[in-house]
C-alpha cells in the first residue's frame, strides 16, 4: 500500500499542504496558498521540479485544493487526507477518522477556538467534496495535552464556567510538542514513557511543554494560543486588570482589545520594529534599543516559564528547543541558559553556534543537563498518525 498522506493545514487565509510519506516522513511536494479570500490569492508549489506561483482566480480554498490536485506527483497518489485542527476541546484527545458526527465535534469546538476551528472546517469540508473517496483524518493541536491534571487545567475562576461551557486550560502545538519529545528520548537513548522533558516550541507563536510518562503534563498556553510566554505579535501572560483598564480608561471595545493583545503586542509591540527574531536581532546588533528590550524580555519571560514547568517533573532529562527560533537563533538560546543555571542547564558556545552538534543537536557543554535543538516535523507527525488510523 502507498504511505503518502496528503496533510492540509487551512487558516483563515492560508492553506498549507504537504504530500508526505507517513512511514519516511519524506516529503515529495509541498505549498501554501495565502491570501485566500482577497484579489491577491495566489498558491505556490514547491516539488523536485522548482517552485511556481500562480494566481488564484476566485481566491477560493477549494479551487487552491483543486489547482494543488492537478499538481499532485501521478505516481504518489495519496491514500488519505490528514487535517490539522486546531481545538479538540474536551471530546478530542487523540487523532480520529473524520464522520459527520466528528464534523459537528469539532464544529462544537469553535466557540473555544473562534479564529481557528471554523477555517479547519471550511479547509475539511472543501477536501471532502474534492476527495470523496479518500478518508480524511483530524489531527488535534490540544490532543497531546489531553492528560493535563485537573491542578495543572483548572483556572482560579467559578467551577461554573467549566462545567457550563468548559472553560479550562487546554494547550497548544501538541503535535510538535509530542514529535520533539518523542525524538529526545531516541536520541537519549530512553523509552518515551520513561523520559522527562521541557520543550519549547519558539515560532511565530511560543509555547513550552513539560512531558512526563508520555505525556503533557503542564504547558505554557491555556484556553486560547494567547496564554504563556511571549509570541511574534501576542502579549503572553499579562494582568487581565489591564483589559479592564484599557475597556474603561481607554474606552477600547472588545475588538480593539483583542486586536491588540494577539496582533499588535509580543516582540511587535515591544520593539515597535517587527515581529520576526531575526530582524530584532540584526536591529539590537545595530544599537536599536526597543529590539533589545524586545528580545530581553521574550528571554526572561522564556526562561521564567521553563523554570516553572519543572515543578511537574522529578527530574529533568533534557531541555529541547524547536520553532523556527529555537531551532536558528544561537542568541536566544543561549540568553535563555544563561538564565537557568539553578537547573543546571549550560549551553557551550560552539555547538550552540552550529545549531547543535553533528549528529543529535546537543548544545550543552559537558556536565549540564542535555540542551537539544531538533527540527519539528508537524507535517510527518500528522501524516503518521493518519496512516495509523487507516
Ligand atoms: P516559525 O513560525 O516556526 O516559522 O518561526 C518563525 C520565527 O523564526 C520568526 O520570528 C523568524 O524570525 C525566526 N527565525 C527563523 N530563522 C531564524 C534565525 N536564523 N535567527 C533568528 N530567528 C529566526
Amino acid at each position: 500500500m502507498s504511505r503518502w498522506i496528503l496533510v492540509l493545514n487551512a487558516g483563515s487565509s492560508s492553506l498549507k499542504f504537504a504530500l508526505v510519506n507517513g512511514t519516511t516522513a519524506e516529503e515529495s511536494f509541498s505549498g501554501l496558498a495565502e491570501c485566500l479570500g482577497a484579489g491577491d490569492a495566489r498558491v505556490t508549489f514547491h516539488s523536485e521540479h522548482g517552485n511556481q506561483t500562480l494566481p488564484i482566480s476566485d481566491g477560493a480554498m477549494e479551487t487552491a485544493i483543486s489547482m494543488m490536485m492537478e499538481k499532485l506527483p501521478l505516481d504518489r497518489h495519496p491514500v488519505a487526507i490528514g487535517h490539522r485542527v486546531v481545538h479538540g476541546g474536551e471530546r478530542f484527545r487523540q487523532a480520529v477518522l473524520i464522520d459527520d458526527d466528528v464534523l459537528a465535534g469539532i464544529d462544537v469546538c469553535s466557540s473555544l477556538a473562534p479564529l481557528h476551528n471554523p477555517a479547519n472546517l471550511q479547509g475539511i469540508a472543501a477536501a471532502r467534496r474534492l476527495f470523496p473517496d479518500l478518508p480524511q483524518v483530524a489531527v488535534f493541536d490540544t490532543a497531546f495535552h489531553s492528560g493535563l491534571p485537573e491542578k495543572a487545567y483548572h483556572y482560579a475562576i467559578p467551577i461554573e464556567l467549566y462545567d457550563k461551557f468548559g472553560v479550562r486550560r487546554y494547550g497548544f502545538h501538541g503535535t510538535s510538542h509530542h514529535y520533539v519529545a518523542m525524538q529526545a528520548a531516541d536520541i537519549l537513548h530512553r523509552s518515551f514513557n520513561e523520559t522527562q522533558v521541557i520543550s519549547a516550541h519558539l515560532g511565530n507563536g511560543c509555547s513550552v511543554t513539560a512531558v512526563k510518562s508520555g505525556q503533557s503534563i503542564d504547558t505554557s498556553m491555556g484556553m486560547t494560543p494567547l496564554e504563556g510566554v511571549v509570541m511574534g505579535t501576542r502579549s503572553g501572560d499579562v494582568d487581565p486588570g489591564i483589559i479592564f483598564w484599557l475597556a474603561e480608561q481607554q474606552a477600547m471595545s472588545v475588538e480593539e482589545i483583542g486586536d491588540l493583545l494577539n496582533k499588535k503586542s509580543g516582540l511587535l509591540g515591544l520593539s515597535t520594529l517587527s515581529n520576526d527574531m531575526r530582524t530584532l536581532e540584526e536591529a539590537s546588533a545595530n544599537g536599536h534599543q526597543g529590539a533589545q528590550l524586545a528580545i530581553d524580555v521574550f528571554c526572561y519571560r522564556l526562561a521564567k516559564t521553563i523554570s516553572a514547568l519543572t515543578v511537574g517533573l522529578d527530574r529533568l532529562d533534557a531541555l529541547i528547543f524547536t520553532g523556527g527560533i529555537g531551532e536558528n537563533s544561537r542568541l536566544i538560546r543561549q540568553t535563555v541558559t544563561d538564565q537557568l543555571a539553578l537547573l543546571n542547564l549550560f549551553s557551550d558556545p560552539d555547538k550552540n553556534a552550529n545549531n547543535g552538534d553533528n549528529t543529535k543537536g546537543h548544545i550543552e557543554r559537558d556536565g549540564s543537563v542535555p540542551i537539544l535543538v531538533i527540527p519539528t516535523d508537524e507535517e510527518y507527525m500528522i501524516a503518521s498518525q493518519t496512516l495509523a488510523l487507516i
